[in-house]
């Protein structure tokens, strides 16, 4: 039987009618994320996005969570008080239809890490609506092993360019640096 450990289990509460569209969460994501950090701020590498629709009063910021191999075979289409959503809208995957949550350069998957490092998420901090909260709980989980995050970007990118290419790659980088 898997063994019982004490896990800090943080939360970033969304409350979209709090949210004016202003961007600024994916602006300072994109930021703290820069190589080196702060030496840029391309929104496109930002891991939250905000669906705004101005004229339909629709500002939705999403988190960017697991990379996903394959698309949905299906859609969802939300309507929540009278306002229309589109599809894909609440979803916080990395997947093949569609660019959102995919690093520009390299097109590998983006995936919020809570801006590890930091006491509190910068998205957070720079949210001057408190449209975004943060929460800390302890919980009890089952220790399981998942897949490691280098694991989840090299199967991107095998996807994405073959497992050959990945080789041949690092095996001209291995000799790159020996030389
Ligand atoms: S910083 Fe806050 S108000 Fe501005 S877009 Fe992000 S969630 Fe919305
Ligand atoms: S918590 Fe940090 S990594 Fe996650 S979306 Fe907010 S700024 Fe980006």
């Amino acid at each position: 039987m898997a063994e019982k450990k004490k896990k800090i289990v943080k939360t970033i509460k969304v409350d979209a009618d709090l949210c004016n569209g202003c961007r600024a969460c994916e602006v300072i994501c994109s930021a703290f994320h820069a190589a080196p950090k702060y030496s840029s701020n391309n929104p496109a590498r930002s891991r939250i996005r905000v669906n705004r629709h101005p004229l339909k009063d629709i500002y939705v910021p999403v988190y960017a969570g697991e990379y996903t191999a394959s698309e949905c075979a299906g859609r969802d289409k939300y309507t929540i008080d009278g306002k229309e959503y589109e599809e894909c809208a609440f979803c916080r995957a990395s997947c093949p239809s569609r660019d959102d949550f995919k690093e520009p350069d390299s097109g590998l998957p983006l995936k919020c890490d809570m801006c590890e490092g930091e006491d509190e998420p910068l998205c957070v901090k720079w949210c001057l609506v408190d449209a975004l909260t943060y929460e800390e709980r302890e919980e009890e989980v089952e220790e399981e092993e998942g897949p490691e995050e280098m694991e989840v970007g090299l199967e991107a990118l095998a996807n994405e360019y073959g497992l050959d290419k990945i080789m041949e790659t690092v095996a001209r980088m291995s000799m790159s640096k020996k030389a």
